[in-house]
């Protein structure tokens, strides 16, 4: 009775579509809303620390000198040994320089090398890098597209008989 249930299983899935990858030949899509590596703007963090206090772990580290407005950044970086993926440092931010990418490939062989220094401040680059690579949040891409949306609908004349309304902006 056993065999005959394991032959079923089998037989069920012999014919369908594998759900494994061959990875690192093939990588895989992930959804929208990965949580994975965080991207940063260091042009437009303004060293508030809401990131670094949000953490329940404390893997974000931030070195800075001045206070308030005349903050300068020195460094800023994540230790993904620790990090739980659990966003709370990303919704604070209330510049929206930091959120979650789907970058997901995070191995490493020593705990050190799991630490991603996303800016350190030097004499030869004085501006951060943006990593690993998205040209901005993902919120403001979104408003952006509306805002174009409107203003592409704005130069078309409306239709005889229809109003022009306003597009509200979300936030
Ligand atoms: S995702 Fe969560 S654990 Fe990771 S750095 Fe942000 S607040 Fe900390
Ligand atoms: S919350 Fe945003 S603006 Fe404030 S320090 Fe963190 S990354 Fe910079």
């Amino acid at each position: 009775m056993t065999t005959i249930a394991g032959l079923r299983v089998t037989l069920k899935y012999l014919f369908s579509r594998p759900i494994t990858i061959e990875y690192p030949d093939a990588l895989p899509n992930v959804p929208e809303g990965w949580r994975g590596v965080h991207a940063y703007e260091v042009d437009r963090c303004i060293v508030c620390r809401l990131c670094e206090r949000a953490c329940p772990i404390e893997c974000i580290t931030i070195e800075a000198e001045g206070k308030g407005k005349n903050a300068r950044l020195l460094r800023y970086e994540i230790d993904y040994s620790m990090c739980l993926f659990c966003n709370l440092c990303a919704e604070v931010c209330p510049v929206e320089c930091l959120w979650m990418t789907g970058e997901w490939d995070l191995a490493c062989y020593k705990r050190e090398h799991c630490i991603i220094r996303f800016h350190e401040r030097n004499p030869e680059e004085e501006r951060g890098k943006l990593w690993p690579g998205m040209k901005s949040h993902p919120a403001r891409q979104k408003r952006r597209a509306v805002e174009a949306g409107a203003a592409a609908k704005a130069e078309k004349p409306a239709p005889a008989g229809e109003s022009a309304q306003g597009t509200e902006i979300q936030t």
